[in-house]
């Protein structure tokens, strides 16, 4: 299996450490014919974009470098994060529409819209991080709340499932399962990602390796994710940013 694209990277606009440039070139030199930035929604914790309308400058920053970088095409996208129990992400649908790839993924640390959902969703995640019990019951709220984030928006790929927060794969990957919707394998962070593959494969929804690189070194970084579908037998088909 060969890939060719990196779908999902950060730079200094949220917690990464490059520029849109310096990432897009160092896809290029790992032979990859296509990469998006896709910096944090504006309410993660010290880690997202300054507001909404930064993926615009992004966008227009990325667009002009496009015959600086002829060889590789460039995406703009977002990572945003789910805050509420409802599935409500931390981007407008406004914004979303001019994207060209949407992430979403659930992060323990990020600024509540209303203190009700403060109370009964962010806190107790938080909680759960520290305490079995509570784990195990906000791996079923979770679960709900992502499903219903992949249903009611063009979600292109989860991001890290079941990393911070707890989450039910399988019910994910079920999903996911005939909608565009691709879960991730992230390189970029040290887990047990087999439950990911073996439930995609179950339920046949698609998957997607990315770095979630924070520097441009490690744009492209996806040898590990690669040795695992491998290892799985997970079909090349049903991975988006593989070669068929
Ligand atoms: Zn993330
Ligand atoms: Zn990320």
């Amino acid at each position: 299996m060969k890939l060719f694209a990196d779908y999902h990277t950060h730079t200094k606009y949220s917690d990464g450490r490059g520029t849109p440039a310096q990432n897009i070139e160092a896809a290029a030199e790992r032979g990859l014919s296509e990469v998006a930035i896709t910096d944090h929604g504006p309410r993660g914790l010290g880690i997202g974009v300054a507001g909404p309308e930064t993926f615009l400058q992004i966008r227009e920053e990325v667009a002009g470098l496009a015959t600086l970088l002829p060889d590789i095409r460039a995406l703009v996208g977002a990572e945003a994060a789910v805050i509420s129990s409802d599935g409500r992400l931390d981007l407008p649908k406004e914004i979303i529409n001019q994207l060209d790839l949407l992430i979403a993924g659930l992060h323990p640390y990020y600024i509540p819209e209303k203190l009700g959902e403060a109370l009964l969703y962010t806190l107790p995640n938080l909680a759960a991080r520290f305490n079995r019990s509570a784990r195990e019951k906000m791996r079923s709220t979770n679960t709900k709340a992502l499903v219903e984030t992949v249903h009611s928006y063009p979600v292109d790929i989860v991001s890290h499932p079941d990393l911070m927060l707890p989450v039910d794969v399988d019910e994910l990957a079920r999903a996911c399962a005939g909608k565009e919707t691709a879960l991730e394998v992230n390189t970029g962070h040290n887990y047990n990602k087999e439950e990911i593959v073996r439930s995609a494969a179950r339920w046949g929804a698609r998957l997607a390796i990315n770095s979630d690189a924070h520097y441009p070194e490690t744009v492209g970084e996806l040898a590990s994710g690669l040795a695992l579908v491998e290892r799985l037998r997970f079909p090349s088909e049903m991975v988006i940013n593989a070669v068929h």
